[in-house]
């Protein structure tokens, strides 16, 4: 049976060398490929590292919006690394709004987040990658009003949460979304699988960030994905064998 799987976002830089080296040595061969985001410059260069000791890893640079702003020369020795390295580089990420960081502080200079996220979307467009978005909720909407003012059509919305009428704008809009392993138990995620076209699905992890359910006290790992393709199948009412050969050609479809 079909069961390659490609975690298609990951931040590997964030897991500690040792956890990092357990996983590495740990992967089978089923899992073809992992894309690993950034969350800064720092963690750029690392992830490009990673992606040149092994040819299965795939970087994507950017600047997670989940902290403090960026000042204008810091955004700058970003930009100028992504371009010095934008052939080594799959796409575009994390990049987007700060919707966490909101909840907590209502006074967030939203305004810059904004610009610098518009930075982004003209950045990939010039350079034709692909854009991971971090955009959930109310956030999505006004993601989605750059995105077509841009006319940025390769939008992949990692961990999308969000009301309805957003979801089927992303859906005529051609944007993905990806599915982590809390499809098992998480409903507001199974009602999303089950609402958005499976031609539009991928698969990720968003490790090291822990989960719940099975999953509990585990170090996160591409494997859970295994696991999360039998419960889109079982949500999809599709054969599990159909299920991994879909996502896995999205993912290829779209990134590479
Ligand atoms: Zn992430």
């Amino acid at each position: 049976m079909f069961n390659q799987i490609i975690d298609s976002h990951i931040h590997l830089d964030l897991y500690s060398d040792k956890q990092r080296q357990k996983l590495l040595k740990s992967l089978d061969h089923t899992i073809s490929g992992l894309i690993t985001v950034s969350f800064h410059l720092e963690s750029s260069k690392q992830n490009l590292e990673l992606s040149r000791e092994f040819d299965f890893i795939h970087p994507a640079f950017g600047f997670h919006p989940e902290q403090e702003i960026l000042s204008d020369q810091e955004l700058e020795k970003l930009f100028s690394f992504i371009i010095e390295h934008h052939n080594e580089m799959i796409a575009i990420g994390e990049v987007g709004l700060p919707y966490y960081k909101k909840q907590e502080d209502h006074t967030l200079p939203y305004e810059a987040y904004i610009e610098v996220l518009e930075q982004f979307i003209k950045l990939a467009k010039k350079l034709d990658k692909p854009i991971i978005l971090h955009s959930i909720y109310e956030d999505a909407a006004l993601v989605c009003n750059i995105l077509e003012e841009y006319n940025m059509k390769n939008a992949h919305f990692h961990w999308f949460k969000g009301d309805p009428f957003t979801l089927e704008r992303m859906m005529r809009n051609g944007y993905y979304i990806s599915i982590t392993p809390d499809v098992l138990y998480e409903r507001e995620i199974i009602q999303i699988v089950r609402n958005y076209p499976l031609e539009q699905l991928m698969v990720e992890t968003d490790g090291p960030w822990g989960f719940e359910g099975p999953f509990s006290q585990k170090m996160t790992h591409p494997s859970m994905i295994h696991t999360s393709i039998r419960a889109i199948a079982d949500i999809k009412k599709i054969s599990i064998e159909q299920c991994y050969q879909q996502l896995f050609n999205n993912t290829k479809y779209f990134y590479f």
